[in-house]
């Protein structure tokens, strides 16, 4: 590490804010907080910080602020674009959430649970089950993420259609400012229209502007019926069609539809133990994954299952098509749809795009990026999929067979930049759900150019970050 590293005598001070125990200085301790899951970023850290309480961030980022420390919370460190690991060479300090995890209090009249900000997304979904409520919020890593990482990365998943992002699931939050102080606005209202709204600023924030100690979250009723179905389809119009079908029959109850390409089946047929081809008597070049909640009964929402694919074989847009039988079969199903990234890896490296379109432009925005993939790397495979409904595309391109992976991996920004111009091209977004972080963080800036968005941007981090110490070079670069 390099960089002007915090005296032995400061990190002593730090460490007494938590307690020995809970201040990590041993690097060799430090693994699981220094590395993200897929390797792409590792950093390291004079000290890991662990924190029992608000009142110990706020100390931290006080003491942080007064001797220009550089601090980079940190949840469930799922993120996938870096913005939870140390910057390289930097003498970055770690503050993890990971003991901030206590129920604080759970109102189902209300339909309100608030949290500390290091609980387990799927321990929060668990508290809202436990008095019969729904938390929608799902992601393929919610066994590890907490919802302090959600919320600053807005986190989207697999019920956005139906829920929305990981915004609209927020009533309110604690947040510890880079100076110290405590802003508690852990209000529980649906409607606050008392000036500018500083929780939508903080939320997708990315930990540059303050760290989130606490939320108010919104439950929902749990639904009574629910159906998964998964549809052959011949191409992405024919995907499009259907998806308007089923919007226009199902309403409010279309909870879920994902697109899969043939590849991408395929990789999680090949790699991912106990996944199976849902519907071994074809092959098709598309899959759709069609997921329907009722408020009422299991009946209403097979009937309503059974005429999306009853009017999608008439109207000639679903080939093939089975609908889960059984519970376990519908975790099958988005099993093998939330596990193809990970499929991807056996095959070697994976270039990813995590965009989004006007859901309607979708087919053309993928006839497009498929010819500038083709162009760029010859032989590259591009392995589509992810969260139709939202417009979302997780656009991931696998190396040729037998190519050198880090020959293949060396053309990351290439072809993120080719694919990026055809999204751009349709007003689309160049990262739909996971963030910038470090990652995308100069491709930001070049997307936005001398616009005044980035100033505004560079204007609201100053606001509230005058220091300069909270997650730096994430998301904006330091000027
Ligand atoms: P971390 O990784 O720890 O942090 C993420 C960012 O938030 C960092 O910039 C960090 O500095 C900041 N941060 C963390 N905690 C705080 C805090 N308390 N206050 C302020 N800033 C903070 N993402 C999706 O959106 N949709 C998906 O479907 C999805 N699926 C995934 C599946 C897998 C298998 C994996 C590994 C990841 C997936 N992700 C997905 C990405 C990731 O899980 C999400 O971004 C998640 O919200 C990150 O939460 P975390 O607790 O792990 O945060």
């Amino acid at each position: 590490m390099t960089g002007n590293a915090p005296s032995s005598e400061l990190l002593d001070r730090f460490a007494a804010i938590v307690g020995d125990t809970y201040a990590i200085r041993d690097p060799k301790a430090m693994g699981a907080y220094v590395t993200e899951p897929r390797s792409f970023y590792e950093g390291a850290s004079p000290i890991v910080l662990r924190p029992g309480s608000t009142q110990e961030v706020s100390e931290i980022l006080k003491l942080a602020s007064e001797t220009g420390t550089a601090v980079v919370p940190q949840s469930g460190n799922t993120g996938l674009v870096g913005g939870q690991i140390p910057r390289r060479g930097k003498p970055d300090v770690i503050l993890s959430l990971d003991r901030m995890n206590k129920v604080r209090d759970i109102d189902p009249v209300a339909n309100v649970l608030v949290v500390d900000a290091g609980v387990i997304l799927a321990d929060v979904q668990k508290a809202a089950e436990s008095v019969n409520r729904l938390f929608p919020l799902s992601l393929g890593s919610e066994g590890s993420c907490r919802i302090g990482g959600n919320l600053a990365t807005n986190a989207g998943g697999t019920a956005v259609l139906a829920y929305g992002n990981t915004r609209n699931l927020c009533l309110g939050l604690e947040v510890v400012l880079p100076t110290g102080e405590i802003w508690d606005g852990l209000r529980r209202l649906k409607k606050d229209n008392t000036g500018y709204d500083l929780r939508d600023l903080f939320i997708g924030s990315e930990g540059t502007l303050g760290v989130i100690t606490g939320a108010v979250l919104r439950l929902f009723p749990r639904p009574v019926g629910h159906q998964v179905a998964f549809a052959g389809v011949n191409s992405p119009e024919d995907a499009l069609a259907l998806f308007d079908l089923a919007t226009g029959l199902c309403h409010t109850a279309l909870t879920g539809f994902e697109l899969m390409s043939r590849m991408s089946v395929d990789f999680a047929v090949r790699h991912i133990e106990g996944v199976r081809d849902p519907l071994p008597d074809g092959e098709y070049p598309w899959y759709v994954l069609i997921d329907i909640s009722t408020a009422d009964s299991e009946e209403s929402a097979e009937a309503l299952m059974t005429t999306v694919l009853e009017q999608g074989f008439e109207q000639g847009f679903v080939v093939d098509a089975v609908i889960a039988s059984s519970v376990a079969q519908q975790t099958a199903l988005w099993h093998m749809r939330e596990t193809v990234s990970e499929a991807q890896k056996p095959e070697g490296g994976s270039i990813k795009h995590d965009v989004s379109v006007p859901v309607s432009r979708i087919p053309a925005f993928l006839a497009e990026a498929d010819a500038v993939v083709k162009k760029t790397i010859p032989g590259a495979r591009i392995c589509a999929f992810g969260h139709m409904g939202d417009g979302n595309i997780h656009y991931n391109v696998s190396q040729p067979v037998g190519a050198d992976k880090k020959a293949f991996l060396d053309r990351w920004h290439e072809l993120n930049h080719a694919v990026h111009a055809v999204v751009l091209s349709y007003n689309g977004s160049i990262s739909a759900e996971h963030g910038i972080g470090q990652i995308k963080r100069d491709e930001l800036a070049e997307v936005r150019g001398e616009g005044i968005e980035l100033k505004l941007m560079h204007r609201i981090k100053a606001a509230f970050d005058p220091a300069g110490i909270m997650n730096p070079d994430k998301v904006l670069k330091v000027r």
